[in-house]
C-alpha cells in the first residue's frame, strides 16, 4: 500500500530464532517464490510459474454456480462440515477418478485445501528426522520443501523421458537400507512429471508397484495432471491396480481453478484415521464453501469439456514452446517432450551455472526456474525448468528466443560449442 512505512528486513535476531522449535530451521523459503515475485512483472515472459491459465474458464458460469449455492444452500456452505469432506463431493471424486481407472469408495477419500495439505499430512504421520523419501530426480519443489521441514532425507532416483528407471529404484532400495536407513515412502508423479512433463509408462508403473509392494514400501502417487493429456488419455493410475500400497494425491487445481484450493488424497483404509485426525488438527474441516462450488459445478457443467479445453489450450503452448526450443536454442541443449501437462525441462552443458543466469534472463525479461530447485542436495545446476501454461504463444515464442540469447551468449564467454 501505498502510506505503508517501509519495513526493512534484518533476518531473525539469534536471541528468537533460539526459542524456536528445531523444526524450524528448516522452514526455508522457496527458491521459486522469490523469483515469482520479480517474474510476475509485466514486462517479462514468466516461463518460471506453472500457474494454471484461467482464460478458458467461463468466469459468469463460475459466478452463477457460486451465487447460486449461497441463495439455495448458504446455510451449509458457509457453515463448519466434516472433517474428512463432504460426503457428496467425495462421491463425485470417486467418479473422476474413474477415468483413470480408479475404483474407490467415497469413505476412503479426504478432501484436502489443494493437494499440498495431503503432502503435509502424509509427511507429519510418516517422517521421523532422517527418515528417507524416495523421490524422483527431479522432484515437485513443493513436496521437497515439505519434506524438509519434517526432516527428511531426500534420497533422488534417476528418470529418463518415461520416467523414474526401475532398475535405478532397485538400485537406491539396496544401498538405502544398506546404510543402515529407513525408508518411508516413494513419492512420484507419474503423468506429466512436474518439473520434467514425463509421463511413466504403464509397464514401469506396475513394475515399480511390484517393487514397492515387495519391499513394504509405500507408493505416494501424486497426480494433479492426469486429466491433462494432450492426444490420448496417460496410462491407468498406479493406484487402480493397487489399493494397499499406495497414497493416491489429486486436486482441482489444474481441472478447474486452484483458487478454490480443493484437493484430496486416497488412502488405504488402514490409514484414513490417522489422516482426518492430523488435517482436524491443521484445519478443523476443509472449506465447505468451496467444496460445494465444486461439487455444484460437477455436478451442473460439462466439466469433461472444460477440461479438455484446458488441455487443447496447453497443448496449443507445448507445440509453440517446443517449435521455439528447435528454432532458437542452441544444439547442444536437449529438453523433454511433454504429451500433457505444464512444463519442459531443459538440460545445457554441464559449464552452465542456470542460477548465475537468471539475473541475466531477468534483464532479457525472460523468467525460468533454475534446476537446483528440484532437488534436495544441489544437484541440476545445468538444467532449467520451463512452463508453457500461462503466457500467450507469442510471448513463449518470445520468451524462449530472448533466454536462448541469454544461453548463447554465456555460451561463447566460456567458449563452450
Ligand atoms: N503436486 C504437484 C506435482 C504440483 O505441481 C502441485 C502444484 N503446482 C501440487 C502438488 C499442489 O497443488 P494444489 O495444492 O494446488 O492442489
Amino acid at each position: 500500500m501505498k502510506n505503508e512505512p517501509a519495513r526493512v528486513r534484518t533476518g531473525l535476531p539469534e536471541n528468537l530464532t533460539q526459542r524456536f522449535a528445531h523444526r524450524a530451521a528448516h522452514m526455508k523459503p522457496s527458491e521459486i517464490r522469490s523469483l515469482f515475485a520479480v517474474a510476475s512483472r509485466p514486462e517479462i515472459v514468466s516461463l518460471a510459474g506453472g500457474m494454471p491459465n484461467l482464460s478458458a474458464l467461463p468466469m459468469e458460469m463460475m459466478a452463477s454456480v457460486v451465487q447460486k449455492l449461497i441463495l439455495d444452500n448458504g446455510a451449509e456452505a458457509l457453515q463448519y462440515g466434516s472433517g474428512q469432506g463432504h460426503p457428496r463431493l467425495r462421491e463425485q471424486i470417486c467418479e473422476m477418478m474413474a477415468l483413470e481407472g480408479i475404483r474407490a469408495h467415497p469413505d476412503d477419500v479426504i478432501v484436502t485445501t489443494g493437494s499440498q495439505q495431503a503432502l503435509d499430512l502424509i509427511s507429519r504421520i510418516f517422517i521421523d528426522p532422517d527418515d528417507v523419501v524416495l523421490v524422483e530426480a527431479p522432484s515437485y519443489v513443493g513436496a521437497l520443501g515439505t519434506f524438509r521441514q519434517y526432516e527428511a532425507k531426500v534420497v533422488h532416483v534417476a528418470m529418463d523421458d518415461h520416467g523414474l528407471i526401475p532398475d535405478a529404484l532397485r538400485e537406491a532400495i539396496a544401498a538405502t537400507r544398506a546404510a543402515g536407513r529407513k525408508i518411508k515412502f516413494l513419492y512420484l508423479i507419474p503423468n506429466y512429471q512436474n518439473p520434467a512433463g514425463v509421463l511413466l509408462p504403464a509397464e514401469r508403473r506396475t513394475e515399480i508397484l511390484d517393487i514397492c509392494r515387495e519391499e513394504k514400501i509405500f507408493v505416494v502417487e501424486d497426480n494433479p495432471y492426469g486429466l491433462l493429456g494432450f492426444d490420448k488419455p496417460s496410462p491407468n493410475a498406479m493406484r487402480a491396480e493397487d489399493s494397499e500400497n499406495v497414497i493416491y494425491l489429486g486436486s482441482f487445481s489444474k481441472t478447474i481453478a486452484p483458487g478454490f484450493r480443493v484437493g484430496w488424497a486416497l488412502v488405504p483404509q488402514s490409514l484414513k484415521e490417522k489422516l482426518v485426525i492430523a488435517s482436524e488438527s491443521s484445519i478443523l474441516c476443509p472449506s465447505n464453501f468451496t467444496q460445494l462450488a465444486i461439487s455444484s459445478y460437477l455436478a451442473d457443467q460439462p466439466w469433461r469439456d472444460q477440461i479438455a479445453s484446458f488441455a487443447k489450450l496447453y497443448k496449443v503452448r507445448r507445440d509453440v514452446a517446443l517449435e521455439s526450443l528447435d528454432k532458437y536454442f542452441p544444439k547442444n541443449a536437449t529438453w523433454t517432450k511433454p504429451a500433457g501437462g505444464f512444463y519442459i525441462w531443459v538440460t545445457l552443458p554441464p559449464e552452465i551455472d542456470t542460477n548465475a543466469l537468471v539475473p541475466k534472463a531477468i534483464v532479457a525479461k525472460v523468467a525460468y526456474v533454475p534446476g537446483t530447485a528440484f532437488y534436495a542436495d544441489g544437484f541440476g545446476s545445468w538444467s532449467l525448468r520451463l512452463s508453457y501454461c500461462h503466457p500467450t504463444p507469442e510471448r513463449i515464442k518470445e520468451g524462449i528466443k530472448a533466454l536462448s540469447g541469454v544461453i548463447k551468449d554465456e555460451m561463447e564467454q566460456r567458449s563452450i560449442n
